[in-house]
């Protein structure tokens, strides 16, 4: 999960307007319209919002996400189907789950939600940041982050993002990348890198340049496969990376951006 600036994107022109007589008609029954909630003026603010990325689980979902309701619309609460700031980009998954015990009170699906017990990215609780409160351990799991008052949607939102299925997902990712990282042991490069000021290719020998011009490579790799923003499970994977292998998403960044200017690439 990370955090996210809605005013980054700004209000959907289709959401925006007066929708008083179609909430009216939510109100008397009829289920909200398809057409207006998941107009394609919210689906791409949507998808820049979260990076084309599920909005809990940091899932890929590409232009294929379901527009999900964070406070379930019920015809005693017709406005909540419209609202832009309660639409979200998920997974099938995540959408599903989140209706079920104990994210959602009560969790009745016949019964009106008054409230959903996960962390919004949006809107985190007590001024808090998604980072202050959820991190991640060496094993891929979520924790409590820094800050010491664990509320409820803390507590929830790490149970979440714990079960079985994401867990996995970041478990596999992790497997991805360190098939990257030990297919030749570049760790010992890396690590010099890491503590040098500069990384300069143009200075290293004949002998020793094959070797570390192929861990730049792989660095770079990295960075721009597992540690950019943008990258599935991000959230995790840069605490993982730190604990692990004690190099942060800035040393991958700097072996990266060596390596593409050397190369002549374009860098982010
Ligand atoms: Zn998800």
């Amino acid at each position: 999960m990370r955090q996210v600036d809605r005013s980054s994107v700004g209000n959907p022109p289709c959401l925006d307007r007066d929708l008083s007589a179609e909430i009216e008609k939510i109100r008397e029954g009829a289920k909200p319209r398809t057409d207006i909630y998941r107009h394609e003026e919210v689906m791409i603010r949507l998808q820049v919002l979260y990076l084309e990325k599920c909005f809990l689980c940091e899932k890929f979902v590409g232009k294929k996400g379901i527009v999900e309701h964070f406070l379930p619309w019920h015809k005693e609460f017709p406005e909540r189907a419209y609202e832009w700031e309660n639409l979200n980009l998920s997974c099938n998954e995540c959408n599903d789950r989140k209706r079920q015990k104990p994210y959602r009170i009560p969790a009745d699906p016949h019964k009106p939600a008054m409230k959903t017990v996960l962390i919004n990215p949006s809107k985190p609780s007590f001024g808090y940041t998604v980072e202050e409160l959820i991190r991640f351990n060496k094993h891929r799991e979520a924790v409590a982050g820094g800050k010491k008052s664990v509320s409820s949607e803390v507590v929830n939102t790490i149970k979440f993002l714990n079960d079985t299925k994401p867990l996995r997902y970041r478990n596999r990712r992790w497997d991805e990348l360190t098939e990257i990282v030990f297919q030749s042991d570049c760790k010992t490069i890396w690590w010099e890198f890491r503590d040098m000021r500069a990384i300069n290719p143009n200075d290293w020998d004949d002998a020793e340049f094959s070797g570390k011009i192929s861990a730049l490579e792989r660095g770079d790799a990295v960075y721009q496969m597992f540690l950019t923003e943008r990258s599935p499970f991000y959230a995790c994977m840069k605490y993982v990376v730190f604990e692990i292998l004690r190099l942060s998403v800035a040393d991958f960044k700097q072996m990266s951006d060596t390596y593409r200017k050397y190369k002549g690439l374009a860098t982010d």
